[in-house]
């Protein structure tokens, strides 16, 4: 496996087992906020509850007490009337949801647990649940209308003890069991209260704990984020040295070997004899040397463009006399089957620019325009002012550039499609060179290709 692979693998593994740590210790804290929040509620409000029982002149459940003395009379003449079983079990139903809903919503002690709460500085919302566990109608018969099963009384049809299910919730805490008599019924309920915004509540108590661990999480997320694209980097950086190394010692050798190869045929008497060979060898030879100079040239200027800041000479120049001349001259260096197609729309605008650094801006443009191609190069050169700015394009119909590569081809030593790297001879300097001159031009240069079709080269200045 690739280092970087076991890089990520480590990376992703370790950013999961944090989470995984932050989670199991969220929970806990919750866990515990949760509980502390339950004991907390259920003290204070048996506090609230017991401080009720003192007092004489409020009880919560007066209207409550009211409805069943009056209400309690009239059943207790109804039922024993009711001889049919289905209808008598159909009556009590009734009166037990009767006797809930009045439970429900008459009784006053929620009013008053509320505002206890608030008083407190705890959180006055809540929802109240009433538990009947007995009630009955006495008359001449005594009616057991409903009565917990646990205590082996009957209940109506369908009706769940709902005290033994509201015991065993973890939100919901009993606050006071009741006993309520008079002369025609009994009454035992359980009040109880639960928080449905407790969640809310509990977030509101841990939101410390959560957002620094939420913040710890997308801290080390980030830092490896950043880590691992300065390794890839690193790695890409240290793959283009190693190509650059072997590119510049096959660009270096060739002219190189033809030099030596050229001195060995001088050393000949046969071709020291015939005086066009001599010069044609010392051509060979001067031409050989030149470009050598050149390469090497190259290499130490980008290498002291590296310590130094870049120095520009700039002068006025008519742009497009200055078009002419640059592209002429390539012209008569670079062959007779290159068409160069000029068409320039300049208006006569002049530009403050570095002579030499611009000839070779272009010089470099014009030449990977023709080095790169598989055909016949037809390559044209436009040029407009626009704004502030003079754009030149130079097109070609040559290989092309893919998306991938159009992102790095400005770059030191990248060299598009590697496994070609040999056909298409360079050091991947180029047009890292033409985007440091457009640059420190206060400019820039950008590329669009088609793979097949061609590339354009848009260089843009300010003038
Ligand atoms: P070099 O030509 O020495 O490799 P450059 O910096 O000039 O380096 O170019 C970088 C890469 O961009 C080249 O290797 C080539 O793959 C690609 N490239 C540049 N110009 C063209 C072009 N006109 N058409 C197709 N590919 C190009």
């Amino acid at each position: 496996m690739k280092i970087k692979d076991t890089v990520l693998i480590l990376g992703i593994a370790s950013i999961l087992i944090l989470i995984a740590a932050q989670v199991i210790i969220i929970r806990g804290v919750w866990k515990q906020n949760d509980e502390m929040l339950f004991l907390r509620y259920r003290s204070l409000s048996q506090d609230a509850a017991g401080s009720l029982r003192g007092r004489r002149t409020f009880d919560p459940y007066d209207t409550v007490k009211f409805i069943l003395r009056n209400w309690s009379e009239i059943w207790v003449n109804e039922l024993p009337l009711i001889t049919d079983s289905t209808k008598m079990a159909e009556k009590q139903r009734e009166i037990f949801e009767f006797v809930e809903k009045a439970l429900n919503d008459e009784q006053e002690l929620s009013g008053y647990l509320s505002s206890y709460f608030e008083k407190m500085g705890f959180e006055k919302d809540f929802n109240h649940r009433i538990a009947i566990t007995r009630f009955e109608l006495i008359g001449a018969d005594t009616f057991n209308i409903f009565s917990n099963e646990s205590m082996g009384f009957r209940r109506p049809p369908g009706r769940e003890p709902l005290s033994a299910t509201l015991q065993g919730s973890k939100s919901t805490i009993m606050v006071s069991w009741q006993h309520l008599e008079d002369n025609y019924y009994l009454l035992d309920f359980e009040y109880y209260i639960d928080f449905s915004d407790k969640r809310k509540m509990i977030l509101r108590e841990i939101s410390a704990s959560l957002g620094m661990s939420i913040f710890s999480i997308i801290v080390v997320v980030v830092i490896f984020i950043f880590a691992y694209r300065n390794l890839m980097e690193e790695k890409r950086l240290s793959n283009l040295k190693t190509d650059f190394i072997n590119n510049m010692t096959h660009e270096l050798k060739t002219p190189l070997a033809t030099i030596t190869v050229a001195g060995k045929t001088l050393e000949m008497d046969m071709i020291r004899a015939e005086e066009s060979k001599v010069l044609e060898t010392a051509k060979l030879i001067g031409k050989q040397s030149i470009h050598l100079n050149q390469l090497i040239n190259m290499i130490l200027e980008i290498s002291m463009w590296e310590r130094t800041q870049f120095q520009l000479d700039k002068t006025k120049v008519n742009i497009e006399e200055l078009m002419n001349d640059i592209v002429s001259s390539f012209k008569s260096g670079a062959g007779n089957n290159i068409q160069l197609i000029q068409k320039y729309n300049f208006s006569g605008a002049k530009a403050d620019i570095d002579v030499v650094y611009f000839t070779t801006l272009m010089n470099n443009l014009l030449s990977n325009a023709v080095k790169y191609s598989d055909r016949e190069p037809v390559v044209k050169i436009e040029g407009i002012t626009e704004d502030k700015n003079i754009c030149i394009m130079v097109e070609d119909n040559g290989i092309g550039i893919n998306k991938m590569d159009q992102k790095h081809v400005f770059d030191k030593f990248y060299r598009a499609s590697s496994g070609n790297i040999h056909k298409y001879k360079g050091l991947g300097l180029g047009l890292y060179y033409v985007k440091k001159i457009a640059v420190a031009h206060g400019g820039d240069v950008t590329v669009s290709s088609k793979p097949g079709k061609g590339s354009i080269f848009t260089v843009t200045l300010p003038y």
